[in-house]
């Protein structure tokens, strides 16, 4: 069976490049970089041309880039980092309400260490309104916590806007981009952003390895203790294939990535409107057009998610409810809920996301299969027979 993946959001396939550029460091180049000899110097070269990789690819310097073991160690390097450096100059943090569990539950975390967690809304788009994270700001706020795209959504927030208030408030501002860096151009500095997270495996890299950018100056302790690595930064012998895997993947991102963008901005298009114009009681979750090029959301009345998923698999294509990483729980998406969305709709979601090697033939598979399945359940569901008697119901 051909199989049609449109889990990009949960991970991506390797690039073969990717692969290629990793492998020597496996066998032959296997050398620390932390030794003074010949070999650990081409460890050494390795992960200093991926930090300029990377580097290139969010408009900062090398020396600002902290490789980690991806993006949920970047989140909760960047929050426990700074809030921990900053304990005696306040104890408040901001967020928002349709974080990554990474953010979530590092703040939770910190408020067990005598934190305040403010949870900015969101509104039915899933769009952040500056103005709350401004009115949430005091005299203790060390720092703002709010992703740049959603995971489950795409919605993509105002993070230029939300950075004139931070800055203003002279108040640290942290950005999860694990969603958007190598598919949406980033510069840290027009974004104004402090530290922003991203990870290799969410861009055609391997799993396992990320990084957060940290921006000179900023007051942060490390999470890692043990050695001096990454400027004494995050100890530990650095995953020297992985992060020439990552360099290699953000080199190929810089140069693919708007032209991958505009393909799968006319997918997503075309998916959104198939499924809607073919399917009654279905919703677009997310705002319609500040939302990643390759995500596609919706939710079906009166049917289960998880029925959906585990359809379109027998037929060979994976997609997923929510985040890959509550999949394993039936409570209904934290971000579909703080959207506005009712349980019973929540429950009846399915996220689409697509990536390079995504083609126009997966989509027309999609949105032939979809609604096929979808009036299918709809014909088994409980619920549809209580309102609409036992006539057919598509
Ligand atoms: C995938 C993801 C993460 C976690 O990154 P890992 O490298 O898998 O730990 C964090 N935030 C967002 C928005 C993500 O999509």
């Amino acid at each position: 069976m051909q199989r049609v993946y449109m889990d990009y959001a949960a991970t991506t396939p390797m690039l073969p490049e990717v692969a290629v550029a990793m492998q020597p460091f496996f066998s032959q180049r296997f050398g620390n970089p932390s030794s003074i000899h010949s070999m650990g110097q081409e460890g050494r070269d390795a992960v200093e041309t991926s930090r300029g990789q990377v580097a290139g690819l969010i408009g900062c310097q090398p020396a600002d880039v902290v490789f980690t073991s991806g993006g949920t160690e970047a989140d909760n390097h960047a929050i426990k980092g700074v809030c921990l450096a900053g304990r005696e100059r306040g104890n408040h943090i901001i967020t928002t309400a349709i974080e990554h569990h990474a953010v979530i539950y590092a703040c939770n975390f910190m408020k067990t260490l005598g934190f305040d967690v403010t949870v900015a809304p969101v509104d039915r788009d899933g769009l952040v309104d500056p103005a709350d994270i401004k009115k949430a700001i005091t005299g203790r706020t060390l720092l703002i916590s709010v992703m740049q795209a959603n995971n489950e959504v795409g919605t993509i927030q105002p993070i230029a806007e939300i950075s004139k208030i931070t800055r203003e408030a002279g108040v640290y501002f942290h950005v999860d981009a694990v969603q958007t860096v190598g598919h949406l151009p980033i510069d840290v500095d027009k974004l104004g952003v402090d530290l922003l997270s991203a990870s290799a495996h969410k861009l055609y890299g391997p799993k396992g390895v990320g990084m957060l950018y940290i921006r000179p100056g900023t007051r942060i302790l490390p999470l890692l203790h043990g050695g001096e690595q990454e400027n004494e930064r995050r100890a530990g012998t650095e995953n020297v294939p992985g992060i020439a895997g990552f360099g290699k993947a953000a080199e190929i991102a810089s140069r693919d990535m708007a032209k991958e963008a505009d393909t799968l901005t006319a997918y997503r298009d075309k998916l959104i409107e198939g499924i809607l114009a073919q399917v009654g009681d279905a919703y677009l979750n997310g705002h319609r057009q500040q939302r990643l090029p390759n995500n596609a959301n919706f939710s079906f009345d009166f049917i289960e998610g998880e029925s959906i998923l585990m359809y379109l698999d027998s037929e060979g294509i994976c997609a997923s409810t929510g985040s890959a990483c509550s999949s394993a729980s039936s409570e209904p998406s934290h971000v579909l809920t703080s959207l506005g969305i009712p349980v019973e709709r929540a429950r009846g979601s399915v996220r689409l996301t697509m990536g390079r090697w995504t083609t126009e033939g997966d989509v027309d598979k999609v949105l032939e299969a979809l609604p096929r399945i979808v009036g299918k359940l709809r014909a088994m569901s409980p619920l549809i027979k209580e309102r609409c008697g036992w006539i057919n119901y598509l």
